[in-house]
């Protein structure tokens, strides 16, 4: 039997904003393609930057947003980053977008990834998620692994625009300067 939704007939207007959130600790090749191809069907794609203070991330929101900027500066207009906090149903209501975009890497993805769908579905039904699948040669990449092979001194430049490379570099070093100097007391 038809649902009502698969049998109604009547089509709502075409949304041109899509919003792509997460928490960009840091910004990948993964994260960049995902918006980049977005880009390519939506007129304008906004990045949203989860504030979430209680999660432990490396860079901090002004360093995220900044970084996602610098690598899209040539875009500007087409992609634009925007700083929010709270539920992502709502920040998209109030960029009077429908759209959420979200970047699937792996089985082991769909299930969390679903499952926050869903509950945005029941929050906000009109708003559709959108789900892209990674690029093969993306799909091991995350901000998590990144980091670890950074912290260790590792080549993350086939992972991480050079940008993020350069900010990754001076945050370990910062660190390591700072653990240096506490050691000496
Ligand atoms: P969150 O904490 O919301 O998962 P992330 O910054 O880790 O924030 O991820 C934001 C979005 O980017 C998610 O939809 C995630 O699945 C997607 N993503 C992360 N890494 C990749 C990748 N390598 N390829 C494609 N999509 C990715």
């Amino acid at each position: 039997m038809a649902t009502k939704r698969a049998s109604q007939t009547k089509i709502g207007r075409p949304v041109d904003t899509a919003v792509f959130p997460g928490s960009f600790d840091p910004l990948t090749f993964g994260h960049v393609d995902i918006i980049t191809r977005s880009a390519e069907i939506f007129d304008k794609v906004i990045v949203g930057v989860l504030y979430n203070p209680s999660k432990n991330l490396l860079f901090t929101q002004e360093e995220r947003v900044a970084l996602i900027e610098k690598q899209f500066e040539k875009y500007k207009g087409r992609i634009e980053v925007v700083s929010f906090s709270g539920l992502l149903v709502e920040f998209v209501q109030s960029i009077k977008s429908r759209v959420i975009v979200r970047g699937l890497r792996a089985i082991s993805d769909f299930d969390y990834e679903a499952q926050m769908a869903l509950v945005n579905r029941k929050l906000a039904p009109h708003i559709e998620t959108f789900f892209l699948t990674a690029r093969e040669e993306h799909s091991y990449i995350s901000s998590t692994v990144v980091k670890q092979v950074a912290m260790l001194g590792g080549d993350v430049s086939n992972m991480v625009p050079p940008v993020v490379a350069k900010a990754l570099a001076k945050k370990y070093q910062e660190r390591k300067g700072v653990g240096r100097r506490s050691d000496s007391r």
